[in-house]
């Protein structure tokens, strides 16, 4: 057994190239093989929100705080609370992030495939981020 002290994972701004706005990721565990797994915790500021990007095994987010906004290629803008869990099914292409004047903070669950946790496509436009949210 490990316990890994908050004080040995600083955080970590999330970059210009993946991400719009202030991200801050504070990594939770990056477990040794034969496990795939990755967590890290993710704090949007309000409007923030990563690049389009798939997962290769997928992904799952876990709502901590705030109102946060989730869309897959050709699907709706769906808005997201505190509680709430999102699966996000292998290689499909998505984004996530804060709602436009609410920051936003989720845990975030994903599996390596060779190494791969995320392939990282073009940044989300602010005209796609203004679509309104449905559901
Ligand atoms: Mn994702």
């Amino acid at each position: 057994m490990e316990i890994k002290p908050e004080a040995s994972h600083p955080s970590r701004r999330g970059p210009a190239e993946y991400f719009t706005g202030a991200v801050w990721q504070d990594p939770i565990i990056d477990a040794p093989e034969p496990a795939r797994i990755r967590a890290v915790r993710v704090s949007f500021e309000p409007g923030a929100r990563t690049a389009w990007h798939t997962h290769p095994l997928g992904q799952t987010l876990h709502v901590l705080s705030g109102v946060g906004r989730v869309q897959s290629w050709g699907g709706p803008v769906r808005e997201i609370f505190p509680g709430d869990t999102v699966w996000i099914p292998p290689n499909e292409k998505h984004w996530h992030g804060a709602a436009p004047g609410h920051a936003m903070c989720h845990l975030a669950f994903h599996e390596h495939l060779e190494g791969t946790h995320v392939t990282w496509l073009e940044h989300v436009t602010d005209e796609q981020y203004a679509t309104p949210p449905t559901g």
